[in-house]
């Protein structure tokens, strides 16, 4: 199965070279020729599936890529450069992967609209420098030469088809690697992203940067297709209406992302045919873009759900049937020690003096009612507050700076609210927040633990309350000191909480791993703690054994009529 599925794309890189062939060999000249221009089409398009599909930012200018490539190129054709087209090529590429990271770097403060406005703006005004200083070599009419072996239109074009599945094999190994896992985080949580020690600046430049290199490869190819580049073929305005492809047709779907490609040579020859202005191309584009992000769908995922078979019902845990348990382990010292933590949110006091400690391989439960300020607690404590006061110390050592510093650093933390990447499979999810290297058996073992859906389940066909215990699962596999968790047994069904309550208690001894565990139902929280903190009005109540704490006449008084009580 395994040998199968690893065989599977390049079978079908093969049969996708196979079928060019042939179309190169049968189809008539004029259709060879826009099929050509489709391809280069379907390149820049698989960038933007990258950058806006993956990654989930606003990028307005991937034709400027494009045009970086075909400078490229063109100068180095003008110039006679050794290497030939096909090095040219590559170069061309490249170069635009670096003019991408540079594009990037705004990237990193800015977000939606914002980000638009900033890469339509570059659109333009390349668009405008372009056309003052033209192409190299166009002004003498040097025209690009294509490869010896790849001079006419039917071998060009078989030459772009196997750049093309080059180029989507990358894509598909990059999406399903480290890179692609933080595109997904990125676009999902850069919050979820940090907290799992992975840097959300690398994320963003990498998309970018892959995103702008297929531009550019796809620029260069067009270059060597109609032999002189010209400003026309990479204005802003194109690259706003290849953006909208994008989204209709779903280019984050590797092959899905030809709809998109049809569209793009299609329109404006059907136009063109019968005597419609071009201009009226991007009205169309306009109007199916209002389309598909009004509806919230895309075609390529339409189309993709008539032959992909769906499991109707969202996964769920199966935690009811007890694994084998192991005895807990004694607690130690404290290895987390937070001391005098205050957090202020303008007038309101979120967290004042409060005095943490979380002992070596015991769980610490943190209660209190809403608005208590836990989350706050847990925020200071891993980094997500810059300005808060006090000291947090792991192991004796100060424990400082930004959250994936933190994280990196041995302290791990979930979240309230589900931030768990849905484009991701559970495995590649686990293995991108672990940041190590794992067995399979390793990450069944786990799961199988926890109750969650196999590593191969989609994490869009999990349910909320087994997506927020996947999270606990990939940052116990992480093996942190101490992990933080947020309420997460709180999207689970309260049968549960009894058995995962279970499992809790085995975790120091199992994962080697401090708790920290913030929980509203007081049941679980009995079960599983041997410490308990209350916090009230963002300051400490009470803390020390369970049993001292949960009889505090204060704390009594504090939970009466919130929960149903002790
Ligand atoms: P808990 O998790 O115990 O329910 P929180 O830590 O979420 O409580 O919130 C503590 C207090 O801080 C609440 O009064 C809340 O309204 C306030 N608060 C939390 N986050 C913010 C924020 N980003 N801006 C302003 N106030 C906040
Ligand atoms: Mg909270």
């Amino acid at each position: 199965m395994r040998l199968v599925e690893r065989l599977l794309p390049f079978a079908v890189a093969a049969l996708a070279i196979g079928a060019g062939y042939a179309l190169s060999a049968g189809l008539d000249g004029y259709f060879v020729y826009l099929g050509m221009s489709a391809i280069v089409g379907r390149i820049s398009l698989l960038g933007l599936g990258v950058v806006t599909g993956s990654a989930g930012m606003i990028s307005l200018c991937q034709l400027t890529f494009g045009a970086v490539g075909a400078w490229v190129v063109s100068a180095l054709n003008a110039a006679e450069a050794p290497g030939g087209f096909l090095v040219w090529l590559v170069l061309g590429g490249l170069a635009a992967g670096l003019v991408g990271v540079l594009v990037g770097l705004p990237a990193l403060r800015l977000r939606g609209i914002n980000l638009a406005v900033v890469t339509l703006g570059l659109a333009a005004a390349a668009d405008l420098t372009l056309v003052q200083l033209q192409f190299p070599g166009v002004a003498s009419g040097i025209s690009v030469e294509r490869p010896d072996a790849f001079s006419d239109d039917r071998s060009y074009f078989l030459l772009a088809v196997v750049v093309l599945v080059g180029c989507c094999l990358g894509v598909y190994f990059l999406r399903r690697g480290r890179w692609g896992s933080g595109w997904q985080a990125v676009a999902f949580s850069e919050r979820g992203t940090a907290a799992a020690g992975a840097s959300v600046r690398t994320s963003k430049l990498t998309a970018f940067a892959v995103s702008a290199t297929l531009g550019g490869i796809s620029g260069g190819l067009l270059t060597g297709q109609v032999g002189l580049a010209f400003p026309a073929s990479f204005t802003a305005i194109q690259s706003l209406a290849l953006y909208v492809l994008a989204i209709m047709s779903g280019a984050h779907l590797i092959d899905m992302a030809i709809l998109g490609a049809v569209l793009w040579v299609g329109v404006p020859e059907l136009l063109k045919r019968w005597g419609v202005p071009q201009d009226w191309g991007f009205v169309v584009f306009g109007l199916l873009g209002i389309q598909a992000l009004t509806s919230g769908g895309n075609l390529g995922t339409a189309v993709r759900r008539l032959w992909y078979r769906r499991s109707g019902a969202p996964a769920k845990l199966e935690l009811a049937d007890a694994t084998t348990t192991v005895e807990p382990v004694v607690p130690g010292p404290p290895v987390l020690v937070v001391r005098g933590l205050g957090v202020r949110f303008g007038e309101v006091t979120a967290l004042s003096s409060v005095d943490i400690e979380v002992p070596e391989h015991g769980v610490l439960g943190v209660i209190g009612p809403n608005g208590a300020g836990k989350s706050t607690l847990v925020d200071a404590i891993s980094g997500f507050l810059a300005d808060a006061e006090g000291s947090v110390e792991l192991d004796g050592r100060p424990l400082t700076g930004s959250p994936s510093k933190r994280a990196r650093a041995g302290l791990r933390r979930t979240f309230q609210q589900d931030r768990v990447p849905p484009g991701l499979r559970v495995e590649a999810y686990l293995r991108f927040v672990a940041r190590r290297r794992l067995s399979a058996a390793e990450i069944a073992g786990a799961l199988d633990f926890f109750g969650c859906p196999d590593a191969r389940t989609p994490l869009s066909e999990v349910d909320v309350g087994a997506r927020r215990l996947v999270e606990v699962v990939g940052h116990l596999l992480a093996r942190p000191r101490v992990l933080l968790l947020d309420e997460p047994a709180a999207g689970l069904p309260h049968s549960e909480h009894v058995a995962f309550g279970e499992r809790l208690r085995q975790v120091p001894a199992r994962f080697g791993v401090s708790v920290l565990l913030i929980e509203h139902d007081l049941d679980l929280v009995r079960s599983v703690c041997d410490t308990i903190t209350v916090l009230d009005f963002g300051r400490v109540l009470a803390s020390g054994p369970q049993a001292e704490v949960l009889a505090d006449p204060a704390v009594l008084k504090a939970y009466m009529g919130e929960t149903e009580l002790l």
